[in-house]
């Protein structure tokens, strides 16, 4: 395992008066695992941490509070700076520090990719960063609380009662997803809370000079990127697209090495030429990962595992990657990726009109919630640690912010992002369409074959895309079942057969 991944990547934690035992943790995520127990303030705290060989940085211990994080802060200079005397080096430390000082208030002042599971005296504080994009779940039953960072180690906590602020996970009865930029604060006794927001997606817009504009966003943009690149050699996960080649040049411009960049494909569809002209414009050492497309499915349910989610549009555009992530191999990489440029800048509309994409924009960044597409237990199934510099909280705000003629703007979508790239990418890459890694990888068609070979009309394969993701869902999240296990194949033909048989 790495020094390049943040000190924890996941956790079980509990908080109870009583002495029963936490669930035994199932993690999709890999590492190692350190056990804690500790008492604070008169209450037992037990916890797992996932780890990759330091697990010191991720708990911080006061007087009547204990920190545990998983993930990364992405600001840590500009939080120090709000504290005065010994100015702590780890971010659970850092975290422990400022909640003296700012109380709950604290997780508005984080940019970072984390969940945190606090006790502060008699209460419990579940606080998620401004994308949610470390998931955490909560089962909270009076004088006991359960949290993890995936769903599934939840499964035999399952008594837990309704939490009103947390979004119900479905077929876990009990188990509570805390939503993106929230600090739920639960009373340990009674089991029940309230939320804070600490961030909530901007919907005014700011009007820029273009140069302002394309300034703001390589400044952000470059920030960001260096917070997350690590001390290693950083590996950007690229496709060829503006998005992710954006990172990777700004990676490159981090280092006086090399970077490593990969580029995944099928033996149907790649975009390894394009993915090769970038990587050879900055000289990164690049490789060619291909996975058969009978291999790529088969990896249906290890997707369903790591991002727990029913959405089978999520699971079909999560799959190729879980692929990659799986199939790099070696020991854990800090790895980039362009993921999330598109729903700030309305890369996904494709028409002329400025009032339609501005309003795609906006329910995009009302609607993200919940859906899992950034969470890190995809590359941990595989070892590694993923961040997604577009989704970094100052770039997200300052590339929603900016008003819809500057996204769209001279006939090309998400302008201003290529305008800001201009001195550092080829051309053609600079002037490249969007493709969707599910189309770029053929792993949409696929999905679909496999339905219409098991005999389902066309018409029906949408529907029945849901129906295998539902019933992968139950096998490897409620049912706790590896997804290894699991017979993908049959769980198809059944859902095939299901569908097409006569109505009585
Ligand atoms: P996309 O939906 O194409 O924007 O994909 C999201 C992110 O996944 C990209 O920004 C890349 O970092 C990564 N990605 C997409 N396609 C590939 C690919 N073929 N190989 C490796 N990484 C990819
Ligand atoms: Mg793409």
């Amino acid at each position: 395992m790495s020094a390049e991944l943040p000190a924890a990547t996941g956790f079980l934690a509990t908080v109870r008066q009583d002495a029963a035992s936490p669930p035994r943790p199932a993690f999709a995520s890999l590492g190692y695992r350190a056990e804690l127990r500790e008492k604070v303030a008169g209450r037992q705290l037990a916890a797992t941490l996932i780890h990759a060989g330091a697990p010191d940085g991720a708990r911080a211990q006061g007087r009547d509070t204990a920190v545990l994080i998983a993930g990364e802060l992405y600001n840590r200079a500009e939080l120090r700076s709000l504290l005065s005397g010994d100015v702590p080096d780890t971010d659970a430390a850092l975290v422990l520090a400022l909640l003296g000082v700012y109380g709950v208030h604290t997780f508005r002042l984080l940019n970072g990719r984390f969940a945190a599971f606090i006790v502060k005296g008699e209460r419990v504080l579940l606080a998620t960063d401004h994308a949610g994009s470390v998931p955490l779940y909560v089962a909270a039953v009076p004088g006991r609380i359960t949290a993890a960072t995936e769903a599934k180690v939840l499964r035999t906590a399952l008594d837990g009662t309704a939490i009103a602020a947390a979004r119900p996970v479905p077929w876990l009865p009990g188990v509570h997803q805390v939503p993106a930029g929230t600090v739920l604060e639960l009373a340990v006794d009674a089991g029940t809370g309230t939320a804070h927001r600490t961030w909530a997606p901007p919907l005014f817009r700011r009007i820029l000079p273009e140069g302002e504009a394309v300034e703001a966003v390589r400044a952000a943009l470059e920030r960001a990127v260096r917070a997350r690149a690590g001390t290693g050699t950083p590996l950007v996960v690229i496709s060829g697209g503006i998005d992710s080649s954006s990172v990777a040049a700004l990676a490159a411009g981090t280092r006086r090495t090399r970077i490593d960049t990969v580029s995944m494909g099928t033996e149907e569809h790649n975009e390894f030429p394009q993915a090769r002209l970038v990587a050879d414009h900055l000289g990164s050492a690049h490789r060619e990962i291909t996975v058969s497309t009978s291999d790529l499915l088969r990896r249906l349910p290890h997707a369903v595992w790591a991002a727990e989610s029913t959405d089978p549009d999520i699971i079909e555009y999560l799959l190729p990657l879980t692929a990659l992530y799986l199939g790099l191999g070696g020991t854990g990489r800090r790895i980039l990726t362009g993921y999330g440029a598109d729903i700030p800048l309305g890369g996904m509309h494709r028409e002329n009109q400025l009032p339609e994409l501005d309003s795609a924009v906006a329910v995009d960044m009302a609607t993200f919630d919940g859906l899992n597409e950034m969470a890190p237990a995809l590359s941990a199934i595989g070892g590694h640690w993923s961040t997604h510099p577009f989704w970094d909280r100052a770039v997200l705000d300052t590339l929603t912010c900016l008003e819809a003629g500057l996204k769209r703007r001279y006939g090309q979508d998400k302008w201003v992002l290529r305008a800001a790239m201009g001195d550092i990418l080829p051309h053609q890459t600079l002037i490249r369409p969007k493709l969707g890694v599910h189309e770029g990888s053929g792993t949409t068609s696929a999905f679909s074959r496999l339905l219409t070979g098991a005999g389902l009309p066309d018409g029906q394969v949408h529907q029945a895309k849901r129906l295998v993701v539902q019933e992968l869902f139950r096998q490897v999240v409620v049912d706790g079942l590896h997804p290894d296990e699991v017979d993908c194949v049959a769980v198809v033909q059944r859902v095939a057969d299901r569908q097409t048989q006569p109505v009585p």
